[in-house]
């Protein structure tokens, strides 16, 4: 995925396009083998209720519901709520809202809690089998015991503890009799296969915490490999999409469903997402919000589905995006301009435009008559006529962008500058006159005159002017807190750092620029948050989730591409 399908296609569609891959091969296989009988299609999106979804969950969530809708299956949301120290309800409750919200909905709302008796009774079995024992060893002990790549490693000396010490020692970890780390459970498998996951690895462990649903019923807890498996194995989950670094989990994986004859869900890794200049790990994420680097798991910058959608992206264009990066049995990298360019597409076809202009100058037209106001009838959308139309008002004295004035021109410069003619968008032709300058020499004023003929914006006689620009009436205007978002890293690979660094030096320190007296048209008094807007000629934004009618706020979602920033760099001006 790292060549071509990182590149922004030429025509997006913004609704995903299903396209086969190996991971709906597969499914149609077994489906057409009937390998599980008469199970139907079933999947599931296991989050570990540690942190906030990010766009990478976005990934497997589309896989793991889209896939089995396709296939006439089902899906559960489960919560893999195994790590009672690191889990909270309001992760929870996070999680559930960024799912509904991404467009899907589960059959079932499943937790691994639930089944802490079911696992428990199961490590019972394995233990009267021969096929798990207690091992006494330290963490440190196991770690050294375990071996490494090129050397195997060695038994425990509590290895072979009869069974029935084993039951009995197994059942007063679980009644509370040990402190945290003096025991564990091991699974018997081999000490020296060259997968070091099936090096006996470890089913349970002691630990006296308080679990988010299960409070104080349990003091051990299963290990991710233990309840993983046979969570899927009781929902009678068919296929456990995943992504690959669990790949060396999965021959542990099938025995533990193997050595229990449960129900034999299998396993199936695809690629991880990853995309340039942004961070998708919840630990990491949650650094940033602990350390308060960002302003919380929302803050628009973030990776996560609640910063998306508080910045203004839509559900629709995560989808699309995350269709056209596909799957594969590699891992890749994915630019995130594809990401942006989804996202323009899907809201140039849904933002309503208005007026707003976020470094204002004022400019008086001198020959437009004291007190008189017009109403322009304006398209919200001109990329859709159903989206109607509005009023907005005109009068003498209007804002327009600093960055619209020059009063000396550079070459190229068509703008507004003395002696020169551009058109007010959907307004009137205005001719620069003369200018007010403050004590310090700055432009703060610019006195125009315009054509009464040019109402519109229409030429009058045929004559062309080169430039259009935006503008906000002053008496009309609203003030707005407009926030202007960039890369939250400055690092195509935030993680590429000097030894001893971190990614925390990669943060861009420009990554939030406060505008806090930007001039709007008055339509987007009642702007809600996210309803998109396009601010003509500055970008895509919506209101930000605190924005009120008396206290508007503004959150950039993208800039649109700003041709004049290429010419102006490369001449120089
Ligand atoms: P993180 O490393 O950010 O904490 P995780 O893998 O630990 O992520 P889980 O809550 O355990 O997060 O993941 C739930 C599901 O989402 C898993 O099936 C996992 O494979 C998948 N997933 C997580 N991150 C990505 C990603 N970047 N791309 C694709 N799938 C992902
Ligand atoms: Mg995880």
């Amino acid at each position: 995925m790292t060549n071509s399908n990182t590149a922004a296609p030429e025509t997006p569609s913004s609704e995903p396009r299903p396209a086969s891959n190996f991971l709906r091969e597969q499914i149609a296989e077994d489906a057409a083998t009937r390998k599980f009988g008469d199970a139907v299609i079933q999947t599931r999106f296991p989050p570990e209720p540690n942190g906030y979804l990010h766009i990478g969950h976005a990934k497997a969530i589309c896989i793991d519901f889209g896939l089995a809708d396709d296939f006439g299956g089902k899906t559960n949301l489960r919560f893999d709520d195994t790590n009672p120290e690191k889990e909270e309800q309001e992760y929870v409750d996070s999680i559930q809202r960024d799912v509904h919200w991404l467009g899907f909905d589960w059959e079932r709302l499943c937790y691994a809690s639930d089944y802490f008796g079911q696992l428990y009774e199961w490590a019972l079995k394995l233990i009267r089998d021969g096929k798990a024992y207690v091992d006494d060893l330290s963490a440190e002990e196991i770690r050294q015991h375990r071996g490494t790549l090129t050397e195997p490693g060695r038994n425990s000396p509590y290895r072979d503890r009869p069974v029935e010490e084993n039951l009995d020692l197994f059942q007063r970890m679980r009644a509370g009799e040990f402190p945290d780390g003096s025991r564990v459970l091991r699974a018997k498998i081999d000490m020296s296969s060259p997968n070091l996951n099936m090096r006996d690895p470890v089913m349970y462990r002691i630990l006296h915490a308080t679990h988010h649903r299960t409070g104080d019923d349990w003091c051990i807890y299963p290990m991710y490999d233990y309840a993983h498996g046979q969570s899927d194995s009781i929902e009678n989950v068919t296929h456990s999409m995943c992504s690959l670094e669990f790949a060396d989990h999965q021959p542990l994986y099938r025995w533990f469903i193997e050595n229990l004859g449960i129900f034999p869900s299998q396993q199936i890794e695809f690629d991880r997402l990853s995309i340039t200049y942004t961070l998708l790990s919840k630990r990491k994420l949650l650094q940033l919000v602990q350390e308060g680097r960002v302003s919380g798991w929302d803050d628009p910058r973030m990776p996560t589905l609640s910063g998306l959608r508080r910045r203004g992206f839509t559900p629709e264009a995560i989808r699309a995006f995350v269709a056209q990066a596909g799957v594969s049995r590699t891992n890749g990298i994915v630019d995130i301009e594809m990401l942006e360019h989804f996202q323009r597409d899907d809201l140039n076809h849904r933002a309503l435009r208005a007026m707003a202009v976020l470094r204002p100058l004022k400019v008086v037209i001198t020959n437009y008559p004291e007190g008189q106001t017009e109403h322009m009838e304006v398209a919200n959308n001109p990329e859709d006529l159903e989206a109607g139309t509005r009023q907005v008002p005109f009068s003498r004295e209007i804002y327009i962008e600093q960055d619209d004035f020059r009063e000396v021109p550079p070459p190229k410069y068509y703008r507004l500058s003395p002696g020169k003619e551009v058109r007010l968008r959907n307004a009137y032709f205005i001719t620069a006159q003369t200018v007010v300058k403050d004590s310090e020499g700055n432009v703060v004023e610019v006195h125009c005159t315009y054509d009464p003929a040019s109402r519109g914006g229409n030429s009058p006689d045929g004559r062309k002017v080169k430039s259009t620009i935006h503008w906000v009436s002053t008496a009309h205007a609203l003030t707005a807190e407009v926030r202007l978002y960039e890369k939250l890293f400055a690092k195509p690979d935030p993680n590429d750092c000097a030894e001893g660094g971190s990614f925390l030096d990669n943060l861009n320190p420009n990554s939030l620029e406060i505008i806090s007296d930007a001039k709007l048209e008055p339509s987007l008094a009642s702007a809600q948050p996210g309803a998109p807007f396009q601010f003509e000629r500055v970008g895509y934004f919506t209101a930000d989730i605190h924005s009120t009618e008396g206290a508007l706020v503004f959150n950039r979602t993208l800039p649109l591409k700003d041709t004049w920033a290429k010419i102006e760099k490369k001449t120089g001006s």
